[in-house]
């Protein structure tokens, strides 16, 4: 990565850990989930709520690194007013972006999470930028299934 890059991915993140987009409270909450990244100590917790299949609203509360809060803070922003189909579409992209391994963004604006290539040079980081996406589609499935989704921990 180039310098220019390498400070961008720094502005961008610093800006999302000081002043997470998406920690709020929710008058209505259809689903939530907590999650847990052991490894480094981050603990986050996600409500959602629906309109049909799409996300009327969330609210991502994350205490952790810099990397956790704006991982979460750039989900709420992208995820708010997605179907739930496109909800899972982005996951999948962000998990393989942050494996390196091949995507196709299909049309999705990805806003501020292409900067998260970034963590990819910091393997111990990549759980902590996973977490908010892991507690949010294991809530999701949850649902889905018909259970209540337990304890997050990413993998
Ligand atoms: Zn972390």
């Amino acid at each position: 990565m180039n310098d220019a890059l390498d400070s961008l991915y720094r502005e961008v993140v610093l800006d999302h850990y000081k002043n997470p987009r998406g920690k709020k409270k929710l008058a209505h909450v259809d689903i939530k989930n907590e999650g847990k990244n052991p490894m480094c100590g981050d603990e986050i917790e996600v409500e959602v709520e629906l309109d049909g299949d799409r996300v009327k609203d969330l609210s991502v509360s994350c205490a952790g690194c810099a990397i956790s809060v704006a991982s979460g803070s750039m989900l709420y922003e992208v995820i708010k007013g997605k179907s739930l189909d496109e909800v899972k579409k982005i996951a999948r992209i962000v998990k393989a972006m942050l494996k390196g391994e091949e995507y196709s963004t299909d049309g999705i604006d990805l806003g501020d999470l292409d900067v998260l290539e970034g963590v990819r040079k910091f393997p111990v980081r990549i759980k902590c930028a996973l977490l908010s996406w892991t507690t949010l589609v294991d809530a999701l499935e949850g649902m889905e299934n018909g259970k209540k989704a337990s304890v997050s921990t990413t993998e």
